[in-house]
């Protein structure tokens, strides 16, 4: 042990506990809120930070985020520490932090934009799902709407945006682009065929008409009929 080390680099957390309780200088406490090896430590000392420059200084330099979260919370100077809260949320992190910090941030807009990077930046579905829920932005759901790249979440964006209305032009959402087609058979042919493994099968080809607008589209039905044993002999 080195003669002069501090006592709240110890290995000993009792001891490293103790020496920040009997510490009174803010400058000393803002050294261990910067360098404590421990979490908890670190924590500790910025606890009893009460200077405002000092905090200010952790806040928008610290290397730690989490204390820098927690040293902008302990400013008296709102907008500096919405201004912290804004910078950390868009520095990507786990989920949970940012949706964390982004609680904090009081401007709604930026908020929302926040959060749609966040659903952007994601691809849990949980997380997409919830976020989804937070999103009120019009503009934000239309862009996710028209533009995300998966169509599923293309259409819950519209589904929201529209209150479960698609804008439906014909049978196609104007937004989404998710189809609804009223198709009806207009055409059937059936022939047999026998496959290369031996199966029979009986191959019907169909021609659908959508009620609606007209569209044509064609379906093909396999249907396996049985296993000769003797074929391939
Ligand atoms: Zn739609």
């Amino acid at each position: 042990m080195g003669l002069f080390k501090p006592k709240w680099l110890s290995n000993n957390d009792e001891k490293v506990s103790k020496a920040i309780n009997e510490m009174n200088s803010q400058t000393k406490l803002a050294r261990v809120a910067r360098q404590a090896r421990q979490y908890w430590a670190r924590e500790q000392a910025l606890n009893k930070l009460t200077d405002q420059k000092i905090l200010a200084d952790i806040a928008k330099n610290g290397e730690d985020a989490a204390i820098r979260v927690q040293a902008a919370e302990k400013l008296i100077d709102q907008s500096l520490a919405q201004k912290i809260f804004a910078d950390l949320a868009k520095v990507p992190s786990s989920v949970d932090f940012r949706l964390q910090i982004v609680d904090k941030i009081t401007d709604q807009s930026l908020k929302q934009e926040l959060f749609a990077d966040i659903f952007r930046n994601n691809d849990d579905p949980n997380i997409r799902s919830k976020l989804l829920d937070k999103l009120t932005d019009k503009s934000i759901l239309t862009d996710i709407a028209v533009n995300f790249s998966n169509d599923d979440w293309r259409r819950h964006a519209c589904l929201k945006l529209t209150n479960g209305e698609h804008i439906i032009e014909g049978c196609i959402c104007t937004l989404c682009g998710t189809a609804y087609h009223k198709f009806k058979v207009i055409d059937s042919s059936s022939h047999n065929e026998r496959h290369i493994n031996g199966y029979d099968m009986t191959i019907t080809n169909k021609t659908l008409k959508c009620d609606n607008c007209g569209i044509i589209t064609a379906e093909k039905v396999i249907d396996y009929q049985g296993y000769d044993s003797d074929y391939n002999r």
